[in-house]
């Protein structure tokens, strides 16, 4: 085991690195903060996700990539296909992008390396802990960081980025309960070739899940499924997955799509995924993307809220930690985060949840909702993403809030969210 000199002591840890922890580090770093970022896969990787990338997502994600260089497909249109394949849809307000988990993540991981944060590329974090001193000369705060392979870190301050399921001993993360209804849903995708492209992305939705196809990059399409686990039990294990989607949902639209196709990717799979507001700290850490709640893929709008709430937790926390006013400032950071995500997002959830309830709706009732896509859609897609009210005051060009006098520390507003009541991931 090594052991940590306090000149090594950092400004900030991050957890995970996907696109949450990797804004974050690559925010941290705008911000001159001195960061380390630790991962447990290594880059490029696959990871389960529809690929379609939101034009919220674009701007966050044009200011650290040169996005264009992976060559995303573009992405006029949203489709709803039903299982007796009738097609609504509409115009998306603005074109969204294709580009794989494996091209976005790595391109993320190394621009946080290039502009200066420390990385750990392989190295699952196994425990952290908070240790607060006092002194006559005021407090202290000190997050350690033990990894599997034994290597250690230490900052002043902690973002726990590390997706819908994480487990670090020393702070309590999401339990893995699998329960009734609703919750015991199951992710796969593959990648295909031979598929005619279009600019759209295709929703084939049936009783009990749906299969979204979207272009991404170098002609090939995305093919992933949310579906229950009645349904299927593991996805995992699938080597044909166009087979395996097509029995399951009896879909014939979407096994004609597919067919001319070749899948060019092996199945890569998760579950349980539970589509669920978390928290937004604990324990004195921020906690960032899918960490602080995981948002209904239809939405197709989760990578945009991973890269806007990890920018936002650690531009919150740039203040206290230039100021060396920790804990105190981290305090009082971490409350600012947490009402400026709930702005954020909170609308986002609440619409979510009365759209699943869809999926277990009978057939005439998805389809009428479908057909009024054309009008209803864009309105859906506008009220489900990142309110940038919330991060504009904490934006590009404001002040970062300083511990002891900043006006974005006013008190909470009456009914505000509480995050020890929200609803903790359990399936
Ligand atoms: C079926 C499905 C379809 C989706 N489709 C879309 C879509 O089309 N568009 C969209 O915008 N969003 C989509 N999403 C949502 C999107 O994938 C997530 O919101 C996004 O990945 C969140 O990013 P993140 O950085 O918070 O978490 P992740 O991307 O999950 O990254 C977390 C990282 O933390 C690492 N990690 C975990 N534990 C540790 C540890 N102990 N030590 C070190 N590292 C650790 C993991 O390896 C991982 O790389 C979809 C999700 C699902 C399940």
């Amino acid at each position: 085991m090594e052991s940590i000199a306090s000149a090594e002591v950092k400004d900030l840890l991050v957890v995970g690195g996907g696109p949450a922890g990797a804004a974050a580090a690559l925010e941290a770093r705008r911000h001159g903060l001195a960061v380390s970022i630790w991962e447990r896969d290594r880059f490029p990787r696959h990871k389960v996700c529809g690929e379609f990338l939101s034009s919220e997502s674009l701007s966050a994600l044009e200011e650290e990539i040169a996005l264009e260089a992976y060559h995303p497909a573009v992405i006029r249109r949203s489709e709803f296909i039903s299982p007796r394949g009738r097609v609504h849809g509409f115009p998306l307000p603005h074109p969204g992008r294709g580009l794989s988990r494996r091209a976005l993540d790595e391109a993320l991981w190394r621009a946080a390396a290039s502009r200066g944060a420390e990385i750990h590329e392989g190295e699952c974090v196994r425990r952290v802990s908070r240790q607060v001193a006092t002194r006559g000369d005021g407090s202290s705060c000190l997050w350690e960081l033990d990894s599997m392979g034994g290597k250690k870190d230490a900052a002043r301050a902690l973002i726990v980025s590390a997706g819908r399921w994480w487990s670090l001993e020393g702070i309590s993360g999401p339990t893995k309960n699998h329960g009734e209804h609703g919750g015991a849903w199951l992710g796969a995708k593959a990648h295909f070739g031979g598929l005619s492209p279009r600019d759209a992305v295709e929703m084939y939705y049936f009783s009990g899940g749906y299969c979204g196809l979207a272009p991404i990059e170098g002609g090939l399409y995305n093919a992933c499924c949310l579906v229950h686990r009645s349904l299927a039990q593991d996805g995992s294990a699938v080597a044909d997955f166009a087979a395996w989607i097509t029995e399951i949902s009896g879909h014939h639209a979407l096994a004609e799509r597919l067919r001319p196709g070749s899948q060019v990717s092996k199945t890569v799979a998760t579950a349980p995924v539970k589509p669920a507001r978390r928290r937004s700290n604990i324990q004195g850490a921020l906690l960032a993307g899918d960490a602080a709640g995981f948002l209904d893929p239809f939405t197709g709008d989760g990578i945009s809220i991973a890269l806007q709430s990890g920018r936002l937790a650690a531009r919150v926390l740039v203040g206290c930690l230039k100021n060396r006013s920790v804990p105190e400032g981290i305090e009082r950071a971490v409350e600012v985060y947490r009402r400026k995500l709930d702005d954020a997002v909170g609308g986002s959830y609440r619409l979510a949840g009365i759209l699943r309830a869809l999926v277990w709706a009978p057939s005439w009732l998805q389809e009428s909702v479908a057909a009024s896509l054309p009008w209803l859609g864009p309105r859906l897609e506008a009220e489900t993403r990142w309110r940038n009210s919330a991060s504009n005051v904490v934006g590009r060009n404001s002040a970062p809030p300083v511990a002891g006098g900043d006006a974005n520390l006013a008190p909470e507003p009456a009914g505000a969210f509480d995050p020890e009541s929200l609803e903790r991931e359990s399936v």
